[in-house]
């Protein structure tokens, strides 16, 4: 925890506010994702964690009626250029979900299955096995890699679906409350892989519980609802932004103190 930020970012909000059709999910968000590091988001239901999330691979373009203003630059570009392929964007930085997701296919078939479509050229067993053991399952399906990602545990699957994003070599990894299917073992599992995946990638990471995120990330944002002089409507906002340490044991802002000592609402 609590390492040097490097002084380029890997990702830059600027100014970012997101509505579902004339809702206003989040408003006003500055914040600088710093590279090979974890970064967590935190707050209470509703106040546009996921949003901003998806709004970070532009995952949020394939949802009805979500548009965004301000600016998100990725590596010193602006990702919502019209310059810019979303699909490109999304192979450049992977999603993981609440929800395992494997495909209804085997193991192998998991992983190579987007890498093909990504134009993957080189050994695909290497590349199997590699992504399977950046992502801690190797050990346990390297003798049923044949059979179907649906017989395996929950964790496993969430695993699988971690070395299957891992496999189109994406630069950064966004996870939406990964563990929050999962029991307390698979949880800890993928938290040392996270501790692990750093070193290759930078990661966000969504978590409702505040103990996991002083356990895997460097940087937190505490999100929260505001209400705002131009609007009766609670809107989502961007409280608190600084190094893991600073949000848990020195906020500066009251309403942080009140939410990581449980004192909040
Ligand atoms: P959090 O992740 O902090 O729980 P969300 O980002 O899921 O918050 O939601 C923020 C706000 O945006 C909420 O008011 C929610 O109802 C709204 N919202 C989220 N997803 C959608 C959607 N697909 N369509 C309409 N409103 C949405």
């Amino acid at each position: 925890m609590n390492q040097a930020v490097p002084s380029s970012p890997c990702l830059e909000l600027e100014n970012v506010s997101i509505s579902y059709f004339s809702n206003v999910a989040v408003r006003g968000v500055h914040m600088q994702i710093p590279r090979h590091q974890v970064t967590a988001f935190i707050g209470p239901s509703g106040c546009g964690k996921s949003t901003v999330l998806r709004a970070l691979n532009r995952m949020n373009d394939l949802i009805d009626g979500c548009s965004l203003q301000g600016r998100v630059i990725f590596d010193g570009h602006d990702m919502y250029s019209s310059a810019v392929d979303p699909v490109e964007v999304r192979r450049r930085i992977g999603m993981v979900f609440q929800k395992p997701n494997p495909f209804p296919k085997s193991i192998y078939e998991n992983i190579a299955f987007g890498a093909r479509i990504n134009g993957y050229s080189g050994d695909m067993d290497e590349l199997v096995e590699r992504s399977l053991r950046k992502a801690a399952l190797w050990d346990e399906t390297k003798d049923k890699l044949a059979e179907s990602g649906y017989a395996l545990s929950g964790g496993q699957q969430q695993r699988l679906c971690i070395a299957r994003t891992i496999a189109v070599e994406p630069e950064v990894i966004l996870m939406d409350e990964p563990c929050s299917a999962l029991d307390p073992i698979s949880t800890l599992k993928i938290e040392e892989m996270i501790h692990e995946l750093k070193n290759s990638y930078t990661i966000v990471i969504v978590t409702h519980n505040m103990q996991q995120a002083v356990r895997v990330s460097d940087m937190t944002g505490f999100f929260n609802v505001n209400s705002f002089e131009d609007t009766d409507a609670k809107v989502g906002c961007l409280e608190e932004f600084a190094d893991t340490e600073t949000i848990f044991n020195a906020p500066r802002q009251q309403a942080t103190q009140d939410y990581v000592s449980g004192r909040f609402g």
